[in-house]
């Protein structure tokens, strides 16, 4: 071995040297301010032909900077979504305070999978777990969780968990063949039905119950599904409510639902099946559960506290469920990952965990402390809990009900100034939440008119074609004449999540996401639209 060669390499990437580091993390912080700068920057085309035929490796040791060169084209190519234009979806700049904490999180690299491979940052995702637990369930005993990769996982461990509680013993044994099914609403997250698939159930056993027109599942149906599947014999592990669908924001009705698979499996001796809330868009407004309206400090206009008197009922449901997903990367404003998966009861966990011979090389685990005897992964970033730490004390409470507070706002503004147009329809108004879908028509077409006869069954097929394709059309035809620097980019979906008679509903769309975004640009956005047709 070339002793001297190994120890310029041990040197250059395992020993700390401090001013190589900070140029390189300048000279990156430049790259990120310049390419802010140009504003609404065109993205590096992408390269995709080569990326598989050259996958180079360099040959002989090299230093810090080719690692910066290694990656900056692809770094520089990405938008980081920083633009207050960008409302396509629920994904835009993270805050400064999640960048300090998911920092400090990279230079220590614990892993979470027990206290001995992470020790305090073990603590502190307990911490991280139990201020969201607060938060969200608001006064609870005894609430555990655990980060993971993303909401998919977490609604996984939501349903793994329903799966144990009606087929005991499925962890060794399996299902066998029994029939088993979970349950969410129509427009829930496909995630649901990744979790099933992976989960072994199958996806087709993973039942929808239809909303109504505020994307809420209905609870009628709900009852009269529940009643029919036990009759048949067949057991319901879980039920999904969804706080904020990702599209509409559709809020389920918690307690209800509560009430309804209290009551149908008592009846039927069943075991209760497990109430988790995919809440992985939703969870924000529960920063609003506290606010008090009379005193409103925060100075919220007479139509915005009203909207917040609405969120704060709907979170009160949120004491009467088993188990949430929460997304800190959505609308947390927070990096990737940070998902977490919250029980309100931590006895729940039991049915997840291992047996310590089962994990024989954390002989010294401790299952009061490690989760590597209860999670699906083994090894586990400690990203979220620093990430969720950092932001939530950083912010503050205050801070977040400003920047919940203002997403609702600029929403509102949105909503109504589209209600001024007659040939605009806004199909999520009675949804609380950060977002918009509507759609565009040509001008003189009564959009209103046409959605009620969508949705009273009185709409021919053709027509309804013929509208469809106008809404897309339309669409498309803005994302051609908009200007880049002053045109907000907005979202399109080909459901939204109502399906009245089963019908799939496409539609524009707006997320309220980036704290950036201004009026002026909610006013460009009416102004575009009038311009388009
Ligand atoms: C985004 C989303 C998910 C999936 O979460 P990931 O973190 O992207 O895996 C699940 N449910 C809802 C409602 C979502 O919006």
């Amino acid at each position: 071995m070339q002793r001297e060669e190994y120890q310029r390499l041990v040197e250059t990437f395992f020993q700390w040297d401090e001013s190589s580091l900070l140029e390189i993390f300048k000279e990156l912080l430049k790259a990120v301010a310049a390419a802010d700068l140009t504003g609404s920057m065109e993205m590096m085309s992408q390269n995709y032909e080569t990326a598989q035929a050259n996958p180079e490796i360099q040959v002989l040791p090299g230093n810090l900077k080719d690692a910066r060169d290694a990656i900056f084209p692809y770094f520089w190519g990405t938008d980081s979504w920083n633009s207050p234009l960008h409302l396509e979806n629920v994904r835009g700049p993270a805050n400064h305070a999640s960048l300090i904490g998911a920092f400090a999180c990279l230079l220590k690299n614990p892993n979470l999978c027990t206290d001995r491979y992470s020790q305090r940052s073990n603590e502190l995702e307990v911490k991280a777990i139990t201020a969201l637990a607060n938060l969200i369930f608001y006064h609870t005993q005894d609430p555990w969780g655990v980060f993971t990769i993303g909401g998919t996982l977490s609604n996984l461990y939501g349903a793994k968990i329903g799966l144990e509680k009606v087929i005991p013993g499925a962890m060794q044994a399996g299902v066998g063949n029994q029939r088993v099914v979970g349950i969410c609403s129509e427009a829930s997250h496909y995630s649901n039905r990744t979790v099933a698939g992976w989960l072994g159930i199958g996806t087709q056993q993973l039942i929808s119950i239809p909303t109504d027109e505020n994307l809420s599942m209905r609870l009628d149906l709900l009852a009269e599904r529940l009643e029919q599947l036990y009759q048949d014999g067949i057991k319901v592990a879980y039920v999904v409510a969804t706080f904020g669908t990702t599209d509409g924001f559709g809020i389920d009705d918690l307690l209800g639902i509560r009430q309804i698979i209290d009551e149908i499996s008592q009846r039927h001796s069943q075991p209760k099946p497990q109430l988790h809330v995919d809440a992985a868009v939703g969870w924000t407004l529960c920063f609003l559960a506290d606010y008090d309206l009379q005193a409103n400090p925060l100075e919220f206009s007479p139509e915005l506290l009203d909207i917040v008197a609405r969120a704060k009922r709907q979170c009160e449901g949120f004491r009467h469920v088993d188990s949430v997903t929460i997304d800190f990367h959505k609308m947390g404003r927070g990096h990737y990952p940070s998902s977490a998966f919250i029980v309100n009861r931590r006895s729940d966990l039991r049915y997840l965990s291992r047996e310590v011979s089962d994990t024989p090389y954390f002989s010294d685990a401790d299952a009061r402390r490690d989760p590597a005897l209860f999670t699906l992964e083994c090894s586990r970033p400690a990203l979220g809990p620093y990430i969720v730490m950092a932001s939530l004390n950083g912010i503050g409470l205050t801070g977040w009900r400003m920047l919940v507070a203002r997403s609702l706002e600029l929403t509102e503004k949105l909503k109504r100034g589209l209600e001024q147009l007659d040939y605009c329809k806004v199909l999520n108004r009675g949804t609380i939440g950060a977002s918009v879908d509507w759609w565009v028509l040509p001008k003189g077409r009564n959009a209103g008119a046409i959605y009620d006869r969508l949705v009273s069954g009185q709409l021919p097929e053709a027509e309804r074609q013929r509208y469809f394709a106008e809404v897309k059309r339309l669409q498309e035809k803005r994302e051609i004449m908009m200007d880049r620097k002053l045109d907000a980019r907005l979202g399109f979906t080909t459901n939204y999540g109502y399906k009245p008679h089963g019908i799939e509903i496409p539609a524009w769309k707006a997320v309220f996401f980036n704290p950036m975004t201004s009026d002026a640009i909610v006013d460009r956005i009416l102004y575009s639209i009038e311009e388009l047709t």
